[in-house]
């Protein structure tokens, strides 16, 4: 029954809509406004409840926005269509309903702009006079200005709305972009765009290097069936979105997908993730309602993902940076040889491990000039031709400290490949170790070239030499010789002794008997100790014996007395009174296995670089009495045990020799 236009309201519906209209103007939160409206109303026409529904999109069903009174139905806070209601039914056909009998009311829709969007209820008890026509008229006023207010409220939440949203994105923006795990950056882009868009679950897939197929990276909401972690290009709603380059919105992809995990995802968003125009992935988001998506979401998305894909490409490029750093650091940091990085002021920018040992570089050190810790002219001037392009690349040997510490080192200078600054790398190999070890070859080879001569020319020596010593006795026999004659005749003889004496110390070397190797302890090549000392005692040089170690060897013990006894002389006679000659023995690990060391060490006038590199040379000698046979003996006979001689010199300070036998012992490791 429609209101009656122009016909009287009566005085107290009047008041009524007076008091109505001032409640609804009232402060209050919108419920409290909507209750304080249905009080006055139900208070004018004596109703047993009222209440405000809204009409939802996509006008499906009523929400109840408040209630009064004892209102049945709707519990759950909705009617649905399909209930046979009077206010869905007003809702639909947008004129009020009157309903009499068991459950008398009024079902009011609320108008704006001629649509619907509400629908206010009215009950009256059972017993009441139906509606007068000046009533319902007053109900169709109610009606538009509920609906007024309804549509303002939803225009104001409309932009607060669209206001929050682009505050959402900007602060969005700012955490993604500052966001450089990539982990976590996609796990929130999934999340804010499933709040973005008040869907239900959002997926984020990425395009491989080739483009050829898109993975499921991230997700929020309910997690994805597992045959959709890889999707090929082309194939599905994000393969299209990322072969096409477009977004894609899709309403009820219907039962036919049944199974697939998506049979209670009705709509679907997709936008894809382009950086620079090109696709590098696919966000997409899903709703359980039929439309959840209209073009406003797709626009906010659009907007979202272009932001998204730009935080994802920055925290990938850094993944790619990190990861190509640490390759470099694992590489560089492996190398023995020392890498050094310089800025064009020749600044140490970087250092690997080895450098930071071998040139003693700190991280305190980073910064520094390079020339407080390698300070060699000739390398400075590489180094400085490097720098100013007028060389590619320059290699030079440099020598680092001094005495026994002393290293030497090559050192090889590159440009640093920079796209601003020039800088330079070096790479330094430390050559000591190898050059001590070529040393020690070169030494054998060249023992053992001499020594076949020597051998040669000692035989070849002997004969004629005896058959001169045989000659002298026959000579000595005779009678006709004169007393001076006899005298001369002795010099020869001892010149021809000490000529024998010194082919057979030749033939030692050149030609040792084989060694009568036994188990023994060290100490027993170094009985000789006490008669050593007195000698040391006249000279005034203190001895010590160190021999708390002891181990035990495969040993010939007479040449091995020989072996010592040459160092020991050598030391002694080196040192000058005050002085100090050390013999100490040890079992050592070496790059040789288990070894009895026997160091034997003076505080002498000690030898050159040069001096020390001949000493093991076979007549070499500095000595005016010398035979310069002592240490090449030393050193055949250490080689026929299977061992090795080193020696440690400084000019002024003193000498070392380090005698390394294989041991029949083991130590603690
Ligand atoms: P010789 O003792 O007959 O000279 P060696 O072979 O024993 O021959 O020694 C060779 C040279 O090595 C010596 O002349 C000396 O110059 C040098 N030398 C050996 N041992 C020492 C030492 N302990 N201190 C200094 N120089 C040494
Ligand atoms: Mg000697």
């Amino acid at each position: 029954m429609p209101p009656t236009r122009g016909a009287r309201l009566p005085g107290a519906v009047w008041s009524a809509l007076v008091r109505f209209a001032e409640a609804v103007g009232s402060r209050g939160s919108r419920e409290e406004v909507l209750q304080a409206g249905l009080r006055e109303l139900l208070a004018a026409w004596k109703g047993t409840g009222a209440t405000v529904y809204r009409f939802e999109e996509p006008r499906d069903r009523l929400a109840v926005l408040a209630t009064v009174g004892s209102v049945p139905g709707a519990e759950d806070g909705f009617l649905g269509a399909d209930a046979k209601r009077d206010e869905i039914r007003a809702a639909q056909t947008g004129g009020t309903i009157v309903a009499q009998g068991a459950q008398p009311g009024a079902s009011v829709p609320l108008l704006s702009g001629g649509r619907v969007v509400g629908v206010l209820w009215m009950g009256r008890r059972p017993a009441a006079a139906p509606f007068a026509a000046g009533e319902l008229q007053a109900l169709g006023l109610i009606g538009a200005q509920l609906g007024m207010l309804l549509e303002t409220w939803r225009l104001e939440d409309e932009n607060r709305g669209q206001g929050e949203q682009l505050l959402a994105l900007r602060r969005l923006g700012r955490q993604m972009t500052s966001t450089l795990d990539i982990a976590r950056l996609l796990r929130m882009v999934v999340e804010e765009a499933r709040q973005l868009t008040a869907a239900d679950g959002a997926l984020l897939y990425l395009l491989d290097a080739r483009a050829e197929r898109l993975a499921l990276e991230a997700w929020a909401g309910e997690a994805p069936p597992p045959d959709r972690a890889v999707v090929a290009l082309g194939y599905g709603i994000p393969g299209w979105v990322a072969s096409q380059g477009k977004a894609l919105r899709v309403a009820d992809r219907g039962s036919g997908l049944q199974g697939a995990g998506l049979e209670t995802r009705r709509s679907h968003l997709a936008v894809p993730l382009l950086s620079e125009g090109r696709v590098v992935g696919v966000l997409t988001v899903s709703g359980a309602r039929e439309e959840a998506f209209d073009p406003s979401h797709e626009e906010l998305l659009g907007i979202f993902a272009a932001q998204a894909a730009k935080a994802i490409e920055a925290a990938r490029f850094f993944e790619r940076v990190r990861r190509e750093r640490d390759l470099r650091d694992r590489i560089l940091g492996g190398t023995p040889n020392a890498v050094v990085a310089l800025d064009a002021e020749r600044r140490v920018v970087w250092r690997n491990q080895a450098a930071a040992k071998l040139l003693v570089l700190g991280d305190e050190a980073l910064g520094d000039p390079i020339e407080r810790y390698l300070s060699a002219p000739m390398f400075l001037e590489a180094l400085r031709r490097v720098l100013s392009e007028q060389s590619s690349l320059e290699s030079l040997e440099v020598s680092l400290g001094a005495g026994a510490l002393a290293r030497q080192l090559l050192v090889n200078v590159f440009p640093l490949p920079a796209d601003e600054e020039r800088g330079a790398t070096l790479i330094l190999q430390d050559l000591t170790e190898r050059r001590r070890l070529d040393e020690k070859v070169n030494r054998m080879a060249r023992l053992a070239s001499i020594g076949q001569l020597a051998a040669g020319i000692a035989h070849e020596i002997r004969n004629p030499l005896t058959g001169v010593g045989i000659s002298l006795d026959v000579l000595r026999e005779g009678e006709h010789l004169s007393d001076d004659g006899l005298s001369l005749l002795d010099d020869i003889g001892r010149e021809i002794d000490r000529l024998e004496a010194l082919i057979r110390g030749l033939l030692d070397f050149a030609r040792p008997q084989p060694a009568q190797k036994r188990p023994m302890r060290v100490a027993k090549a170094l009985e000789w100790h006490r008669t050593f000392a007195e000698q040391c005692g006249k000279k005034d040089v203190s001895f010590q014996l160190d021999l708390r170690e002891n181990p035990k060897i495969e040993g010939d013990p007479e040449k091995l007395k020989q072996l010592f006894l040459n160092l020991a002389l050598n030391a002694l006679e080196a040192t000058g009174g005050g002085g100090r000659v050390r013999i100490a023995a040890e079992l050592v690990h070496t790059e040789f296995g288990w070894c009895a060391r026997v160091t034997v060490e003076d505080t002498g006038r000690g030898m050159d670089a040069e001096t020390a590199a001949q000493a093991f040379n076979p007549f070499f000698t500095t000595k005016s009495d010398g035979t310069g046979l002592g240490l090449a003996i030393a050193h055949s006979i250490a080689e026929q045990h299977g061992g090795r001689i080193d020696v440690e010199s400084a000019p002024g300070v003193g000498t070392r020799f380090l005698v390394d036998l294989p041991s029949l012992e083991r130590g603690e490791e």
